[in-house]
């Protein structure tokens, strides 16, 4: 979800507080149980943005009822959200457009920008240590496939740069969004498999696919058994969906043994209730072990973004 338009149009929901998963709110992790995870997380997806455009919009999702308010101002967004971040121990975030943000968080933000700029603008941001990971790509809001030749430039500078690439794929925008908002977007342009020849070619490509490819599930399972080096992100669907439904998904890929390649996000654009929500979610569900959560929450991008062990040690007292 990453252009403007689409984002003023795909308003989400709810009120619901969710518990806090601080370490140091004791109070509520009993309540949780023991199986509630309390680490340091990291969010793989989440938007900055640098200029007015929600006016304040609520967005009610039709598929649970919630209602999410929406953050007043640029500035407010940015302050909502870093403050959430700390209420849950959120210690990186891959921001798109992080620049924004970056130095009221620079051990916080990782700096994510997309193929609306051009291959040589994206090599300049990253020499002068403005881009470090490649995202959100979102090309299918113009019906633009992963397979499209004027991505390849995309996927091969991920390599050269030797950064990863975070790539949209549905669900995009509200249910409906089609019909109001995206007429150029199909749900069959979200089928996983269209990035095996893009994988062959790339052994080395560092790749997640955002919204873990919902609701192709069977399609997903297949690519990543087939390619070990493909990572996914809960963004979106961990707060647009249901709870039973994304914890099914969630379920169905760690029963498949891929809970060891399953990155949590947010996908936060205006609406912080929605971090609190996604965390909730995932935390709540209960076929995972802390261990398992733990694994979702922060080590295994941990490991994707090869942060240095000294990092996650600090992380980890925090
Ligand atoms: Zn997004």
């Amino acid at each position: 979800m990453k252009a403007i338009k689409n984002i003023l149009l795909f308003q989400l929901i709810l009120l619901v507080s969710c518990t806090s998963q601080n370490r140091k709110t004791e109070k509520n992790l009993a309540a949780e149980g023991s199986t509630s995870y309390s680490g340091p997380i990291i969010d793989m997806h989440c938007h900055a943005f640098d200029q007015m455009f929600f006016g304040g919009q609520d967005y009610t999702n039709p598929l649970t009822g919630k209602t999410y308010k929406a953050s007043s101002t640029i500035d407010s967004l940015r302050i909502e959200t870093l403050a959430k971040y700390k209420e849950h121990n959120v210690v990186k975030a891959m921001v798109s457009q992080g620049e924004l943000w970056f130095d009221h968080a620079p051990e916080k933000i990782i700096i994510g920008n997309s193929h609306r700029y051009s291959v040589e603008e994206l090599r300049e941001r990253f020499k002068i240590g403005k881009l470090k990971v490649i995202g959100e790509v979102a090309p299918n809001y113009q019906g633009i496939l992963p397979t499209d030749e004027s991505l390849t430039q995309y996927f091969d500078l991920a390599v050269e740069l030797d950064i990863p690439i975070g790539y949209h794929m549905f669900p995009g925008g509200p249910p409906g969004g089609a019909y109001f908002a995206y007429p150029r977007t199909r749900a069959f342009q979200g089928k996983p498999l269209q990035f095996e020849e893009i994988l062959f070619d790339r052994p080395n490509l560092k790749i997640y696919i955002m919204h873990a490819a919902w609701p192709y599930l069977e399609d997903l399972k297949a690519l990543m058994y087939a390619h070990p080096q493909i990572y996914v992100g809960l963004g979106a669907i961990c707060w647009a969906l249901p709870k039973k439904e994304f914890q099914s998904y969630v379920k169905g890929l760690v029963d498949a043994g891929f809970g060891k390649r399953i990155m949590f996000g947010t996908d936060q654009m205006m609406w912080v209730e929605t971090i609190s929500d996604g965390i909730e979610a995932l935390n709540s569900a209960d076929f995972l072990s802390v261990d398992q959560k733990a694994d979702i929450f922060y080590n295994n991008a941990a490991r994707f973004l090869e942060l240095s062990e000294e990092e996650t040690k600090r992380h980890k007292q925090e």
